[in-house]
């Protein structure tokens, strides 16, 4: 078969890898039919996160059953399901403390108590090696693990294009509003109006907030978060993004802040020089501005992801302000089924920030486009 297979930083090759098969008798094959490329995957594709050798990149993906092992009992050829970016076994501690993301089973040679630079939790698809080296899902067909806990049968009535998200970025927007224990009538500050961002507005309007702040520094990014999300929006490289907040607030401070950017975040040039000097990967500023406009006695989830120790980290505010965090890969798992209602009922819509559905043939172009930031782009729908 054919897939996208990163080589190296900013190389990423459409080409021939042997198919995968049934390696475990809880295993399925699913013949792709849709996927897309992430935030996260950017991460691998700029360095930030090392992969040493080739691997099929890709988390977010959706397909047709094609082949089951014997212990799957749940699934059989034909079905078309979607598939939870974190892979858990559904038998360990962890999976039944509901927290399939530190899964003891997925990523045997990797995985730790510790979460240091080497001992991570679960396996991701299409990860790196740290994550379990697993193959992903930009690729005509993937080998699914613990097949038997993590797909999800979807509605015939609903494309691709409307239940896809929910291998990971509606999931993931929501665990942040979830985490946060938003309570109606709330207001949230969403940093980031990239896809992941998108979703945590989406998801903090359907949990019933009274005020969402999308802040980005692209402006066709905070159009896009005003024309699907209907957000008040804040252009970062205008205005200072904490004190635009507060402005907002009555000098108060937000309840909910949501980091949907991460490591990557856009900064100056002498941070980012001090920054590699300390070994950190990336900046963790918007961890420091979310600290800084949510308010006294508030809640901050980071879903953006930080891949190192981070010497600036705002302990001080933190404490001062007595602020609740959470931060995590999304327990995609724990929502997916109530998602799919709220998608099947229309009280949630996703497909609308797809702006680029393109050939899977064409991955390398289309992840240069969404790490550029080309042709207003926010979202890539690879088809295979
Ligand atoms: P993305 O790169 O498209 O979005 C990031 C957005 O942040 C962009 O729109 C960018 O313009 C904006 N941005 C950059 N610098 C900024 C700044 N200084 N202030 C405000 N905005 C700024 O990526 P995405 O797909 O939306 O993912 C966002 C983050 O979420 C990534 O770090 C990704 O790895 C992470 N993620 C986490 C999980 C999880 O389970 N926790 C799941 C999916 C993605
Ligand atoms: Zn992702
Ligand atoms: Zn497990």
């Amino acid at each position: 078969m054919k897939a996208a297979v990163f080589h190296k930083a900013k190389d990423i090759q459409y080409e021939h890898v042997p198919d995968p098969r049934i390696e475990d008798p809880r295993d399925a094959v699913i013949r792709v039919t849709a996927t897309a490329i992430c935030g996260s995957d950017l991460h691998i594709f700029n360095g930030y996160i090392p992969q040493p050798h080739d691997l099929v990149l890709g988390h977010e993906f959706m397909g047709v059953v094609e082949e089951v092992g014997k212990e799957v009992k749940n699934l059989k050829k034909g079905d078309r399901v979607v598939v939870p970016f974190p892979i858990a076994c559904g038998h360990c501690f962890f999976c039944e403390h509901k927290l399939p993301t530190g899964c003891e089973k997925s990523n045997p040679k990797n995985y730790g108590p510790k979460g240091t630079l080497t001992q991570k939790g679960a396996a991701l698809f299409g990860y790196t090696d740290l994550y379990g080296g697993i193959s992903g899902g930009q690729a005509e067909a993937v080998r699914v693990p613990f097949a038997d806990y993590g797909p999800r049968k979807v509605p015939a009535s609903l494309t691709d294009e409307q239940v896809l998200f929910l291998t990971d970025i509606l999931p993931t927007g929501w665990a942040g509003v979830d985490k946060a224990g938003l309570k109606a009538g709330e207001t949230v500050a969403v940093f980031g109006c990239g896809p992941v961002g998108l979703m945590a507005q989406k998801a903090a309007w359907a949990k019933g907030a009274k005020r969402v702040i999308g802040i980005d520094i692209l402006p066709y990014r905070l159009a896009k978060a005003q024309a699907v999300c209907g957000s008040e929006v804040i252009n970062a490289n205008e205005v200072d993004p904490v004190d635009a907040i507060l402005a907002l607030t009555d000098n108060r401070g937000v309840d909910v802040c949501i980091d949907a950017v991460g490591l990557e975040a856009e900064t100056s040039t002498a941070a980012k020089l001090i920054n590699a000097a300390k070994f950190q990967a990336g900046s963790a500023k918007i961890v420091t501005e979310a600290f800084e406009a949510v308010r006294r006695g508030g809640r901050v989830s980071i879903l953006g992801v930080y891949a190192t120790n981070y010497g600036n980290f705002p302990l001080g505010p933190f404490m001062d302000k007595g602020i609740q965090l959470w931060a995590g890969q999304a327990p995609v798992h724990n929502y997916i089924d109530h998602l799919i209602h709220l998608l099947e009922s229309g009280k949630i819509r996703t497909d609308d920030i797809i702006t680029h559905e393109i050939g899977l043939d064409q991955v390398a172009r289309g992840y240069e486009m969404f790490n550029n930031k080309e042709d207003n782009c926010v979202k890539v729908v690879l088809k295979p």
